[in-house]
């Protein structure tokens, strides 16, 4: 599928700090939209409907999921995660760039989908930071923050298939790599050529 906007694909194990990284980039890079996820799993501490995500049960997500509603979606922790072919698909053909934040066997349907998107993992500088990440952040429950350490194994297994890898070991310097990749993304050709048309055609060339 030909579309102008470019479409970024940002994984992580939870603890990683993803949704930090995101939403600073977010706030200092305007031409960028996040695009919001259906999920069936409780809203956690201040989050909103239609905010962090939308919140829905099961057999709404099943209807969806039904109604070939969703772009891709899959199991996380025990509950399903979804983006929407709407939360992308207008916004991305009237050529804004978009911010997936999603779980690695998302983000590899979309890469299928899209293969010009760009993928990014960001690991944890460590195991015990990214445990210490979870127990501070004190919004889950033990058995819950069992979970997602057992799954950030496989998880992590997933990084060799993403196309840039970020460490998140100091904010700042993960949150410049992560602005790089953006800019490096803005910089292909089919982006620069969309972006600058009048100097291309200047240029004669296609
Ligand atoms: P959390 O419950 O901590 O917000 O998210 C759990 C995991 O689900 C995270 O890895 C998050 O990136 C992932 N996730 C959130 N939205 C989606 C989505 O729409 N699709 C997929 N595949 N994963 C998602």
């Amino acid at each position: 599928m030909e579309y102008p906007g470019n479409l970024f694909v940002i994984a992580a194990p939870s603890g990683a700090g993803k949704s930090s990284l995101v939403n600073a980039l977010l706030a200092q890079d305007t031409r960028l939209q996040l695009s919001i996820s259906h999920t069936t799993r409780a809203p956690r501490g201040q989050e909103q409907h239609g905010r962090e995500y939308y919140f829905i049960s099961p057999p709404a997500f099943d209807a969806m999921v039904a109604a070939d509603a969703f772009v891709e979606w899959a199991n996380v922790h025990n509950h399903r995660y979804g983006t929407s072919r709407q939360s992308i698909a207008d916004r991305i053909l009237a050529g804004t760039d978009i911010v997936l934040e999603i779980d690695y066997q998302g983000a590899m349907q979309i890469k299928k989908l899209f293969p010009a998107a760009a993928t990014l993992f960001i690991l944890p500088p460590s195991w015990e930071e990214l445990q210490a990440r979870l127990i501070k952040r004190g919004e889950d429950s033990e058995d819950v923050i069992a979970l997602r350490l057992k799954n950030a194994a496989t998880e992590m297994a997933q990084a060799p298939h993403f196309d840039f890898v970020i460490i998140n070991d100091q904010f700042e310097r993960a949150l410049a790599d992560l602005r790089l990749v953006v800019q490096a993304q803005r910089l292909r050709y089919p982006a620069q050529r969309r972006a600058r048309p009048e100097t291309f055609e200047a240029l004669r060339l296609p």
